[in-house]
């Protein structure tokens, strides 16, 4: 089975094309200009991740900027969000100031995106 897929690593934006058997495996993959399309292609195909960005709400009522150090599972996306809008952190935060450790279990931390005073 011939997948179509669009690479979303960079700009370019290159039209892939994964051979996958019936079990789920990547065969083969064309249409990338670089080796991080058939990369993403395999990934998406098998285990999709992505990385989140949001905001957070202070004590105080300012937004801040937080996402995923890492990217995350896909499907776990709406619960790491309820994780992040359910806390309210004071000021101040600096950039890669970690939010929330290993959220959702996922190994990963909420990382803030931004200074905010
Ligand atoms: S395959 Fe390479 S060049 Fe093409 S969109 Fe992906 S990262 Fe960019």
């Amino acid at each position: 089975m011939i997948k179509e897929l669009t690479c979303i690593c960079c700009p370019m934006g290159c039209a892939l094309k994964a051979e996958v058997d019936t079990q789920g495996n990547v065969i083969s993959v064309t249409g990338n200009t670089c080796i991080r399309g058939e990369n993403y292609a395999k990934s998406e195909l098998t285990a999709p991740v992505r990385t989140v960005t949001t905001t957070m709400i202070s004590k105080s009522g300012t937004p801040i900027p937080v996402k995923t150090k890492d990217p995350i599972p896909k499907e776990k996306i709406f619960e790491v969000v309820k994780a992040i809008k359910s806390i309210s952190p004071g000021l101040p935060v600096r950039m890669g100031d970690v939010m929330i450790a290993d959220v959702c279990s996922t190994g990963v931390d909420i990382v803030a995106a931004r200074t905010i005073k």
